[in-house]
Formats: structure tokens, sequence, C-alpha cells
């Protein structure tokens, strides 16, 4: 019999390559998602990597828990996904109150739903390197103390801390990947990566002249989301739950990863970058470095794809898109 995942969060970047990884794996894939007023559900990502008729979408949202407990009864999955999330920093200051039930308390819906309807699923909660934030040591590991700078990240330090709590409280199968950024065609445009690597695709074409950004002095770990859904399935195949943090060990400025997307578009950025005081934000993380050893050691995860072919990845996609 195939095993069973259930995803939330389908609909986004890593639901999306998640999906597309365990139906490779043949398992059968049931996916929650929010019905919008445009579409029944947003598929677009699913579409792109031509799955979305290979999945099962059920309709549900993280804040309601008895939609959570009819799909966990329905379904019996053998693994949860816990992806959904109000996930832009930004947008956290702008949203607090909706980012704290949706990316914190949204968490405790699903694991109440695990522990009464199925607790021998195996439990994946999608936590971040934004719980960091102002960084006690140069590189941050599971034992780094955490310090948010931002209501998303004070939301995901309660998801993370919830999924350690019903582990040792109740014994769930919970595992708490400490995810740092990573990115794709698939990442919304929000995002700083693909907010640079779609400017450059406009400029390219004629149709921009110029790209806006806050604080190009920040540097990030930044990864590849291929590569890091296919931690998420290597640790929860693991035979003890636990906590692990998924980075490439290398870190870049904004303005270096912006000069790859420039430079291979042949624009000199100098000629199209603005720095814009109104993208700045209340707080900053200056800076994040992950140390992904122990997911090393332990399962054997490395990083594939380089900070450099993503981004020229992603250029390429912009430009295929927008010539379309
Ligand atoms: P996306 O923003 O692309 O996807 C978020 C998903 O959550 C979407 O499917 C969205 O649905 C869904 N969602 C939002 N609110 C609700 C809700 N109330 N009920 C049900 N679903 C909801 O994020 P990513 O794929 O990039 O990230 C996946 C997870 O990993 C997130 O939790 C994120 O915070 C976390 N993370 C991501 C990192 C990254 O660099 N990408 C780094 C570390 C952690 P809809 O399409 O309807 O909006
Ligand atoms: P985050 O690390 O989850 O907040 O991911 P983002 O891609 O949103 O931001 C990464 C870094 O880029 C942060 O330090 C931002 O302050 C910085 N940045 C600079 N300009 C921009 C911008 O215009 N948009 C976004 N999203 N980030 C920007």
């Amino acid at each position: 019999m195939a095993k069973k995942a259930l995803v939330t969060g389908i609909t986004g970047q890593d639901g999306a390559y998640l999906a597309q990884l365990l139906l490779d794996k043949g398992y059968e894939v049931h996916g929650l998602a929010r019905r919008s007023s445009t579409s029944e559900v947003n598929l677009t990502r699913l579409e792109w990597l031509g799955i979305e008729n290979d999945v099962h979408i059920v309709d549900g949202d993280l804040l309601d828990l008895s939609g959570l407990l009819r799909t966990m009864k329905e379904v019996k999955p053998d693994e949860v996904y816990n992806l959904a999330a109000q996930s832009f920093v930004k947008s956290s200051w702008q949203q607090p109150f909706l980012t704290g039930q949706v990316t914190a308390l949204g968490v405790t819906n699903m694991l109440e739903a695990v522990r009464l309807e199925k607790p021998d699923a195996r439990f994946y909660q999608a936590s971040s390197s934004e719980m960091y934030g102002l960084i006690q040591e140069p590189m941050q590991s599971e034992t780094t103390p955490f310090y948010p700078r931002s209501p998303y990240a004070v939301a995901k330090l309660y998801g993370h801390w919830l999924t350690v709590n019903y582990r040792e409280s109740f014994g769930l199968h919970a595992s708490s990947g400490i995810l740092f950024n990573h990115e794709s065609p698939l990442r919304g445009i929000e995002f700083v990566t693909r907010k640079v690597t779609d400017a450059v695709a406009r400029i390219k074409l004629g149709l921009a002249k110029e790209l806006r950004l806050g604080n190009i002095d920040a540097k990030r770990d930044w990864g590849h989301s291929k590569d890091y859904v296919r931690a998420m399935w290597m640790m929860v195949q693991e035979d003890v739950a636990d906590d692990f943090v998924i980075a490439t060990g290398r870190t870049t400025t904004v303005r270096h990863m912006c000069e790859i997307a420039f430079n291979h578009a042949g624009l000199n950025i100098d000629d199209h970058l603005i720095i814009d005081p109104a993208l700045f934000r209340p707080a900053e993380v200056d800076v994040l470095l992950g140390n992904p050893k122990k997911a090393k050691d332990k399962f054997g995860w490395e990083p594939k794809i380089s900070l450099e072919d993503m981004i020229v990845e992603m250029v390429e996609a912009d430009l295929k898109r927008l010539k379309k």
C-alpha cells in the first residue's frame, strides 16, 4: 500500500516541490488548501510542475480545528508536513495578529489534530532561521540561542517549541526543520531573490528600467527549495524525531546575489539599482549563516544546487514567463 502524506501549504513554493518529491517516491499526496474568490484553489505552482491532477486537494484552513480533525480522520496520513504559514517577514509587521494566529496557533491546531486523530503519524514543522534573529553565534546550529526580530519570527518560535513540547509531552514523532532561506523559480515575488530575478528579466526585455531595494547589506544563507524539501522528507524518515538545521553553510549579501542576476543578463547593476529607504524593515536580521552538520552526520543530507546556478535558473524562468 502506498504511504499517505498530508501537506499543508501545498499551493506554496515548498508545498509544490515537496508534493513532486513525494509523488516520485510513490506516495498518495493530500494537500490542504484554501479556496479563493478567483479560483477554487490556487494551483499555479502545481501546474508549473505539471502535477495538479496528481494530488488530492482538501479544502481547509489552519485556523479551523474542526476541519483539520475531520481531514486527519478521513485521510489517515502516515506523514504530515506542516508548511502553511503567513510566511513573509515584512507583512508580519503589517499583520502581526494574523501572523500569530496562522504561523503560531495554527501549529497548535495541526498538532492537536494529529494527537487526537492520528497520533502515530510522523509530523514535520516548517521552522525558520529567522528565529535566530539578532545572532548570538557567528554560525547558527541547533544549540544556538534564539532572538527573534519580527512578529513572523516570534510566531515561528512558538511553533518550534510547541513541536518540541508535543514530542516530549505526548511522544509524537514530531520533527522541526530549522530551514535557512531557500528559493526557486516558484518563490513568491515579494521575497528579495525573486523580486530581483523578475526585475532583471523585465529590464532585459525593456519592460522596466529600475529595481528598488531596501537593505542590500543584509546577508543570507540561500539554498534551493528542491534540496530543502528533500531534507524535510529525510528527517521524517529518521527513527527518532529531532530538530535539524538545514542550510548551505555559505552566506552572501543581497547586493552580491543581485550582481549574479544582473551579470547573467549582461546588465550593469549600478545603472538600475535604487536604494529606497521605505523598503527598510523596522528591525533587521543582518546576517544568517547555518551549520547543517547534524543533518549531514545523521542522514547524509547535503545541498546540491549552488546559489549561482539557482539565480541563473530563476532569471531564465522569469525571462521565459515574461516573453509569453
Ligand atoms: P509560501 O509563502 O510559498 O507558502 C505558504 C503556504 O501557506 C501557501 O500554500 C498558503 O496558501 C498557505 N497558507 C497561508 N495561510 C494559510 C492558512 N491560514 N491556512 C492554510 N494554508 C495557509 O511559503 P514557502 O513554501 O516558501 O515556505 C513553506 C514554509 O516554510 C512556511 O511555513 C515558511 O514560513 C517556512 N519557511 C520558509 C523558508 C523559505 O526560505 N522559503 C525558510 C524557513 C521557513 P495560499 O496559496 O492560499 O496563500
Ligand atoms: P527573509 O529573510 O525571510 O526576510 O527573506 P526576504 O527575501 O524577504 O529578505 C531577505 C533580506 O533582503 C532581508 O534582509 C531584507 O531586508 C532584504 N531586502 C532588501 N531589499 C528588499 C526588498 O525590496 N524586498 C525584500 N523582500 N527584501 C529585501
